[in-house]
């Protein structure tokens, strides 16, 4: 069993995070091993992470070369992990790592992946709560695959799907579109998410918009598909308009010409057009990112567990 632990300036919760999954996975009737992966924490995480290494057997560490963003970081983890499990957690205790001995039973009963999916999102405010329902009822309307709501990135995947995610190379990795692709026999489980045990949240709404576009645009062509039909719509309105005016003046003759009219439709067409080439251009940079295949993540450091037997303590 691994378990994948993404950290990014961390330092006042890790040694209760540490001690509470210890003991977990000391009860654990299986091997397991722990991966932290910082991702460019500016605090002390990484030393407090070094000497998680050094006490328990089980523990390795990933140091990436800068902060590249939590999917990132989880995927570093991906690759690291040698389980023939893998379990996503956050470190901020969020996520109960209490759970993960029923989700270890939800996997040996055959289950490819178990969901956690939140029972509560009471604690989150209101304007969180209602921005999150509505991000995943338009890209559940607009992309093919269906992503569950409420669920997070806390979850058990199993050898297969983790070798599933490998094979996806691409650059802009929406994880939680990427675990729906996938597919499998899927479980879910219910869990109440606590709240942060330490230390603040590091998405503001700014980010989180921007992860929604990301989430958008890797797993939808919609935008563009809305795109050309507005343009056709107009263009038809356009044609009628223009019928009516070159009738009219073929009619009565022209007494002035229009300047409100010409300025109006000016305006708004030229509005249109830049709407239509801005959602063009955010397909286009991402095709930009992937086409420049730069890697992933780079590694600074990589401290490897040194002992994965059951209750693995050394000395
Ligand atoms: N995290 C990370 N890299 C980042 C931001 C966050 O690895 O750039 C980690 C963070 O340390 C935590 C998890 O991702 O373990 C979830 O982050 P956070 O609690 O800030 O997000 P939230 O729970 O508010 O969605
Ligand atoms: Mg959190």
């Amino acid at each position: 069993m691994s378990v994948v632990v993404p950290v990014h300036d961390e330092e006042e919760v890790l040694p209760e995070f540490q001690r509470r999954l210890a003991a977990v996975l000391d009860a654990l009737d299986c091997d397991a091993e722990v991966v932290y992966v910082n991702d460019g924490s500016t605090d002390r995480s990484l030393a407090l992470l070094a000497g998680f290494h050094r006490d328990d057997g089980r523990v390795g560490v990933i140091d990436l070369s800068r902060n590249f963003g939590k999917e990132i970081a989880m995927t570093a983890g991906l690759d690291a992990a040698a389980g023939d499990a893998v379990i996503v957690i956050d470190a901020d205790l969020q996520d109960p790592p209490e759970c993960i001995p029923e989700m270890v039973e939800a996997w040996r009963e055959g289950s490819e992946i178990v969901l956690m999916r939140r029972r509560n999102r009471e604690q989150e405010g209101f304007l969180k709560r209602s921005t999150a329902k509505a991000f995943y009822r338009v890209i559940g309307r607009m992309s093919t695959i269906d992503i569950p709501a409420d669920v997070g990135d806390f979850r058990l995947l199993s050898r297969r799907a983790v070798g599933a995610l490998q094979r996806f190379p691409e650059r802009s990795r929406f994880m939680k579109g990427l675990f729906a692709w996938i597919g499998f026999r899927s479980h879910e489980i219910e869990y109440d998410r606590d709240r942060r045990f330490a230390g603040k949240t590091s998405w503001n709404y700014w980010r989180l918009w921007n992860f929604a576009l990301e989430g958008i645009t890797s797993f939808s062509a919609a935008p563009l598909k809305i795109a050309s039909y507005i343009g056709f719509s107009t263009a038809l309105v356009a044609f009628i308009y223009g019928a009516y005016v070159i009738g009219k003046t073929l009619l009565i003759g022209n007494p002035v010409p229009g300047y409100p009219t010409l300025v109006t439709l000016i305006l708004f067409l030229g509005g249109l057009q830049l709407m239509a080439l801005g959602i063009i251009g955010e397909y286009l940079a991402r095709m930009f990112v992937e086409v420049k295949q730069r890697p992933l993540y780079l590694v600074q450091q990589h401290l490897a567990p040194r002992r994965t037997g059951t209750n693995g303590r050394d000395s």
